[in-house]
């Protein structure tokens, strides 16, 4: 099998020969510490941090933060100067807008990350179908297509206006070989294609996958899916599996990733627990042990494909866990091409028979009113951006 990329970056941007998990483990202490020094020196909100730490099991020393942090303090947490930031407005994925900023190395940084990682499923002549709109150069749309072109492929970004029979139509006729975007979005697609699919492989992220999708995706692609966990505060890309499929190979020499419990003690690998992220390798707004609201936990040991580097897992929002379930529940109904909650109601797109399907989706989802419709034409995703899973 082969190693995950991951390796093998890491080693070209910090010069080593082989990478071990020492080597690295140092190397993330001395970023740490350049990181906690510039902070220190230039960030107003860090003034009172230390400056070096000895291990990074010290790290567990230093305060969290959170959205509320960046929300109210975005100015003093900037290390980078005004003009050499190329801002973005977030609306975060609950509550009020909160920002995230960028310098040029960030952005490249990131780009790199893609074009490398990007190779464990894209080869120089797909043409690839991307979800993410591309905004910008700078929009995680532009990121992807400037690191597919560098591949050597084609690539093709959704406005994210796009009705399911215009994006259908346009995979179809562009003969997209891959899919970069939302999971739940791909299984629509790929319903709605049947077996015209042009599509052979594809890279989800953005929602964390539910198994049932997951299982329905590789079943019609014929092959396993890559799955990213990225986050604006992670510089977009964070985490991408490797071969084995068994997990996410974190950045790990931009990105600490620790898992905490409910009273903010970190957890071993193993244990499910909040993401906290500790960017080492940003260099227009790094944060320190911030508090992700993700669910995840490490997977313990190393991995089959032999890579060094530490593996996540994750299941989507702490506050709704029951989003995925759900999910889950209805895209088992292979009827199903898009389902969200309106009070309480599940509202469901179908493809076929309406009365099949809805008796599929009472024995699945027993006791919940439902509410069906036949897809049309100019329907399109309920969830434009971010799903969030199904709410209660
Ligand atoms: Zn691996």
């Amino acid at each position: 099998m082969k190693i995950s990329f991951q390796d093998g970056l890491i080693c070209r941007q910090e010069g080593f020969h082989v990478l071990t998990r020492q080597a690295l483990e140092e190397r993330q202490l001395e970023l740490l510490n350049m990181q906690l020094r510039r902070a220190v020196h230039k960030g107003a909100f860090y003034r009172d941090y230390p400056e070096r730490l000895d291990s990074l099991e010290q790290l567990s020393q230093l305060p969290f933060t959170d959205e509320r942090t960046l929300r109210d303090s975005f100015a003093e947490l900037c290390l980078s100067p005004g003009r050499e930031l190329v801002r973005l407005r977030t609306s975060g994925t609950t509550g009020t807008p909160k920002r995230m900023a960028y310098s040029k190395y960030d952005c490249e940084r990131t780009r790199m990350y893609f074009a490398v990682g990007l190779t464990e499923l894209i080869y120089p002549g797909d043409r690839v179908l991307c979800a993410f709109p591309q905004t910008d150069e700078n929009s995680l749309g532009g990121l992807i297509a400037s690191a597919v072109k560098t591949i050597g492929a084609d690539i093709r970004c959704l406005s994210g206006g796009e009705s399911f029979g215009e994006m259908t139509a346009l995979a179809e006729s562009d003969g997209s070989s891959v899919y970069v975007g939302p999971p739940v979005l791909l299984l629509s697609l790929l319903r709605l294609m049947g077996k015209k699919t042009p599509l052979r492989r594809a890279l989800v992220s953005s929602d964390v996958c539910p198994s049932t999708v997951r299982a329905a995706c590789e079943e019609a692609l014929g092959t396993r899916i890559f799955t990213h966990y990225g986050l604006r505060e992670s510089g977009l890309g964070g985490a991408m599996e490797c071969q084995a499929h068994e997990g996410m190979h974190v950045r790990e020499n931009d990105l600490i990733f620790e898992i905490v419990g409910e009273e903010g003690e970190r957890l071993p690998d193993g244990a499910w627990g909040e993401l906290v992220l500790t960017s080492i390798g940003l260099e227009a707004l790094p944060l320190f042990r911030y508090r992700t609201g993700d669910r995840g936990r490490f997977v313990p040991g190393r991995c089959p494909c032999g890579s060094v580097v530490r593996r996540l897992e994750t299941t989507g929002r702490l506050k709704t866990p029951a989003g995925s379930r759900l999910d889950d529940a209805v895209f088992r109904c292979t009827s199903v091409i898009d389902a969200r909650m309106e009070e309480g109601t599940v509202s469901l797109l179908v493809l076929g028979d309406e009365r099949q399907a809805r008796r599929e989706l009472e024995a699945l989802l027993p006791g919940r009113p439902l509410r069906l419709r036949a897809i049309e034409r100019g329907d399109g995703p309920f969830f434009r951006g971010k799903r969030n899973g199904l709410r209660r």
